[in-house]
């Protein structure tokens, strides 16, 4: 999508710090982190939210998914870490793009405000 910031990530056209990229998803640290390791974990392919995968993407998220544990072992996050994702308005979600945040390096809270 031309006016997605995460697409324009995706396809670089607007730079990133890239942690781990391969032919369906990329990894980069977030802007405004949150902890001392944040990045985002996304599809390349334009999927608007949770909310918005379907069958035919199951593939693409199991390999998402299957990647977490490898980019935490990347970024030294051998003590633990957490996945985040929101969703639509309640869920406090900001870019329109699916993304998971993967925060590490401080212990966290519970449960998230
Ligand atoms: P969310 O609120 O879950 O939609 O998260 C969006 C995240 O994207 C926030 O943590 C932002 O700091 C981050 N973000 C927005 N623009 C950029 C960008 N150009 N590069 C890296 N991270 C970004
Ligand atoms: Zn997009």
């Amino acid at each position: 999508m031309s006016d997605c910031i995460f697409c324009m990530i995706a396809n670089q056209e607007i730079p990133s710090k890239v942690v781990y990229e391969d032919d369906r998803i990329l990894v980069f640290h977030d802007l405004e982190p949150q902890a001392p390791v944040h990045v985002l974990m996304i599809p390349k392919k334009h999927i608007a939210s949770l909310d918005e995968l379907t069958e035919e993407d199951a593939g693409l998220i199991g390999h998402l998914m299957l990647k977490v544990k490898e980019v935490a072992s990347l970024l030294g996050l051998e003590n633990g870490y957490r996945l985040v994702n929101n969703c639509g308005e309640d869920g406090m979600q900001t870019v329109k793009h699916l993304h998971f945040h993967l925060l590490g390096k401080r212990k966290m809270i519970w449960p998230p405000g």
